[in-house]
């Protein structure tokens, strides 16, 4: 398997409730390691597990798919509605 380092193509990671066919949307990677940094240590640590690994370097390049769930305990689902409410 090549590894490619130089391509600019978006690396994608979700949450394990995507197999299960649960309603999801993509996050930045950027927004999504905020949001694990918001997140108090084991609830960071709980959330981090909940997604395919990825290299923290990586999140500029990165996609993140979660479920609502998981979106909604990241505190991204409830930043986009008070973006969208604003
Ligand atoms: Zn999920």
């Amino acid at each position: 398997m090549s590894y490619h380092l130089a391509g600019q193509a978006r690396r994608l990671r979700e949450c394990y409730h995507r197999a299960e066919g649960l309603a999801g949307a993509y996050y930045q990677g950027e927004k999504f390691v905020a949001a694990l940094h918001r997140l108090r240590g084991e609830a960071g640590l709980r959330m981090a597990r909940k997604v395919q690994p990825f290299f923290w370097s990586d999140a500029p390049l990165l996609d993140v798919w979660l479920c609502a769930e998981c979106a909604r305990e990241a505190g991204l689902a409830a930043r986009a509605r008070e973006l969208g409410a604003a």
